[in-house]
Formats: C-alpha cells, sequence, structure tokens
C-alpha cells in the first residue's frame, strides 16, 4: 500500500490518565500519539471529548473499501430484501438500471446470460444494488451496510460480494470472531490483527478481498437473524468504539502488512507459521501460552469408527495415487516444539506420514477440533485427546482472553504472539 506508517506509542494511556491530561493541559493530544482507551476507575468502557479527539476515523485513504464474498460456494440462486429506497447499477458505472422503495424476500438466479431479480431480468454479468440509507440489504438472514455486487458464474450460479468501508466491516468482524464478553484489551487486538488480516489479502482479485467465514474471517454483517427467527446484532456500540479507538492501526513486518493468522484456541503453544502456510512472516513464530486453558478445547476428546477413518485415508491416498488398508496404528511423530504435527499411520503392511492438518480436514468436520492429538485404538474404534480449536497458528483468541485478564494491553499481546513485528498507524 502506498501510505506512510508512523511507529506509535507502545504504551497504552489508561482512561483517567487520558481525563486528567486533558482536565490539567485542556489541549487536545497529541494527533500523533494514538492511545488505545482503556477502562476508568469504575470498570466502564466510555468515550468523552477528549478520546473522540483521538479516535476520529481515519481519512479515506486509510479506509478503503473491502469486497466481501458473502458467498463462499456458488449459488445457483438467493434470496435478498432491501428496507427501503435502493437503485441497481452496472459495476463501475451510474447508468441506473433500475430503482424502487423497497423489495421482500426476492428470489436472485442466473437468467439465460443475465441476473434476475425477482419478475424483473438484467442482461449483463454483474450488477450492483446501492441503498440510500445503509444498513438496508438483507442476503438471507444477515443484513449488511455499504452496497451489494453480484456477479453471474459459470454454470448458472451466483457470488454476492459486499462493498464496505474497512472500519464498518472491522466493527462486525470483532463481534462475529470473539464474544462481547472478552476484555476490551482482547477485542482491540483483535481488531488490529483483523484489520491487517484483511488488508493483507487485498492483492486484487477481480471480484473480491475476503470470504465472509473462517476461511478468511468471520463476518455476520449489521444484524443477522439465529434459527428462531430472533434479530442479533452483528455490530455493536461496543464493537464500534473498539474499531474506532484503533481506527488505522495495523501489524507490520519489515515495513509491511502481513497475513496476520489467528486461532481461536492454541492449547498450549503456537504452531510456527511457515510450518503450515507458506505465506507467513518470521513473526507468525511458536510462542509458550496456556493463556487459553480456561477455553472449552483447551483439551478435547473424540471418538470415531475405525472403518470410517480408513476410509477418510483411503480416499485422501487415493488422491495421491497410493493405496492404504484399514488403519492398524495411528503414531503421533512431532518434531520440534512449535512445527506442525505429523503422524505415522499403517495398515500393517506399509506405514505413510500425514501431516495433522491433513488429517484433520479428511476427517469428518468436528472429528479433530486440532492437528495436535494423541490416538489410541482398539477393535472397532479410535480414541482421540487433543489440544486447542483451530489450525494453532499465530494470536491465540482465548488467550489473548487470558493475557487481557492479566493486565497485558492490547499492543502486547499482538506482540507476544507476533514477535519481532511492528505495530503501526497508517497516515495518508
Ligand atoms: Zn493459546
Amino acid at each position: 500500500m502506498d501510505v506512510e506508517r508512523t511507529v506509535i506509542e507502545q504504551k497504552l494511556v489508561s482512561r483517567r490518565r487520558m481525563l486528567a491530561a486533558a482536565a490539567v493541559s485542556a489541549v487536545p493530544l497529541s494527533v500523533g500519539a494514538w492511545h488505545l482507551s482503556s477502562k476508568d476507575s469504575s470498570g466502564q468502557s466510555s468515550s468523552n471529548a477528549a478520546s473522540a479527539t483521538q479516535t476520529a476515523a481515519p481519512p479515506d485513504t486509510w479506509n478503503p473499501f473491502v469486497r466481501v464474498n458473502l458467498t463462499p460456494s456458488p449459488l445457483t440462486d438467493l434470496t435478498i430484501s432491501i428496507d427501503g429506497p435502493f437503485r441497481v447499477l452496472a459495476p463501475g458505472s451510474a447508468k441506473i438500471l433500475a430503482q424502487s422503495v423497497s423489495v421482500k424476500d426476492r428470489i436472485v438466479s442466473a437468467e439465460g446470460n443475465g441476473i434476475r431479480i425477482g419478475d424483473e431480468v438484467f442482461p449483463i454479468s454483474q450488477i450492483e444494488i446501492v441503498t440510500a440509507k445503509p444498513p438496508s440489504i438483507w442476503i438471507g438472514r444477515n443484513q449488511y451496510r455499504g452496497s451489494i455486487r453480484i456477479f453471474r458464474r459459470p454454470g448458472g450460479r451466483l457470488i454476492a460480494v459486499n462493498l464496505l468501508p474497512l472500519e464498518e466491516y472491522l466493527a462486525s468482524v470483532v463481534n462475529s470472531e470473539m464474544p462481547a464478553t472478552f476484555p476490551d484489551e482482547a477485542r482491540e487486538a483483535q481488531t488490529i490483527a483483523a484489520r491487517t488480516y484483511v488488508l493483507s489479502q487485498m492483492k486484487g482479485h477481480p471480484q473480491f478481498d475476503v470470504y465472509a467465514t473462517s476461511r478468511s474471517q468471520r463476518y455476520l454483517g449489521y444484524q443477522y437473524l439465529n434459527d428462531e427467527g430472533r434479530r442479533l446484532a452483528g455490530e455493536t456500540q461496543g464493537s464500534r468504539e473498539i474499531t474506532a479507538r484503533t481506527a488505522g492501526i495495523v501489524c507490520t513486518w519489515e515495513g509491511k502488512v502481513f497475513t496476520t493468522f489467528y486461532t481461536a484456541v492454541c492449547g498450549g503453544r503456537t504452531t510456527l507459521g511457515r510450518s503450515v502456510f507458506k505465506d507467513a512472516v518470521p513473526a507468525i513464530a511458536s510462542v509458550e501460552c496456556d493463556w487459553c486453558r480456561e477455553a472449552d478445547r483447551y483439551r478435547w476428546t473424540s471418538t470415531l469408527p475405525v472403518d470410517r477413518i480408513s476410509k477418510s485415508l483411503r480416499e485422501h491416498f487415493a488422491d495421491l495415487n497410493e493405496e492404504f488398508g484399514q488403519l492398524k496404528s495411528l503414531q503421533p511423530s512431532f518434531g520440534d516444539a512449535g512445527d506442525l504435527p505429523f503422524y505415522m499411520v499403517s495398515d500393517g503392511v506399509q506405514t505413510k506420514k500425514i501431516a495433522g492438518t491433513e488429517l484433520r480436514h479428511s476427517l469428518p468436520i468436528g472429528t479433530l477440533s486440532s492437528p495436535r492429538f494423541t490416538a489410541e485404538i482398539d477393535a472397532t474404534e479410535v480414541r482421540f485427546s487433543g489440544a486447542g480449536h483451530g489450525h494453532g497458528v499465530g494470536f491465540c483468541q482465548w488467550g489473548s482472553r487470558g493475557l487481557a485478564l492479566a493486565g497485558r494491553s492490547a499492543l502486547q499481546i499482538l506482540q507476544y504472539y507476533y514477535p519481532g513485528s511492528a505495530t503501526v498507524r497508517l497516515r495518508g
């Protein structure tokens, strides 16, 4: 990105100190000093005029539009509702193809060479829906800020992409990725990691930058309906304040934003980034972390029939043009502490090596919460005992909670999980 960066102060100033400084000097705090406000003496998060001076949204150059793919798998149709006036445009054009005051539960599908919304067909392969007062567009059960682009894909399928300013996107991501009950410092660190992540993913894809799921980072939008049809907030006043307090702040390695991998629960030690992801920078190191020990899946167990695992292994090795029979043994082959675990699997005739991540993804979802485990096999069943939830690489979300409860600041938490990285504020 073509931006200047300034190293920000590493120490965080408490709310009480900010209030005292404002009261004594009656001068706004320096624009160059970005303080992430903490809590006042009553333990309540709050905002006031002093923090408003500090947390004004950065100029647009720091707040680019994010393009979020809401449909990780292209769909044959989707349902759209719009709670207010809107226009349909061709992306990049001001020409109005259609407009209306609102629509309710319209089916969007591919039609001929175009896109159909309800009874109306637009004979082009992409459209953009722009509303007068966002947030007002619902795609399925989620309502979004910004506008929606719909792209027609080969085979009569569609993808829907939400366009919105980075900081508005983040106000939902922090709630989608981390419980609102986690301490503010953990949520600030999460927001900075999420901001860095999405900026690192802006690689010029013609249609979108990130997915709305854990494939990139979870994004539920402005609000959404749960299974019972109840409206739940995707963003809240609290998440908006956290986003504003950290506005423009990112992590860098050698002066560039990097892919800030993060994981739900590392289980005791984070995994060296390079051993799992090719594009991991050295700051994605392996660090000890029992700060996540209060998480449910710090330790976990599960079972699966031997026949079921054998079937998955046969399919896995068939993709590699290799054969495998009935599983007889499964032994960990742990390398250096912090490296991705590998496993030796044997059918009694041959022994093969498989990465913990591959084994995890080849078994039914939920069998292995993480790639780090041991296994015991009896006649019919395999019993797994493992540690952590997720790939285990980078910032540990539950660990950040533990560190925050122990009094660490957001920037200290980021330094803990991304050692050697810098935390900077993007400048226009
Ligand atoms: Zn951890």
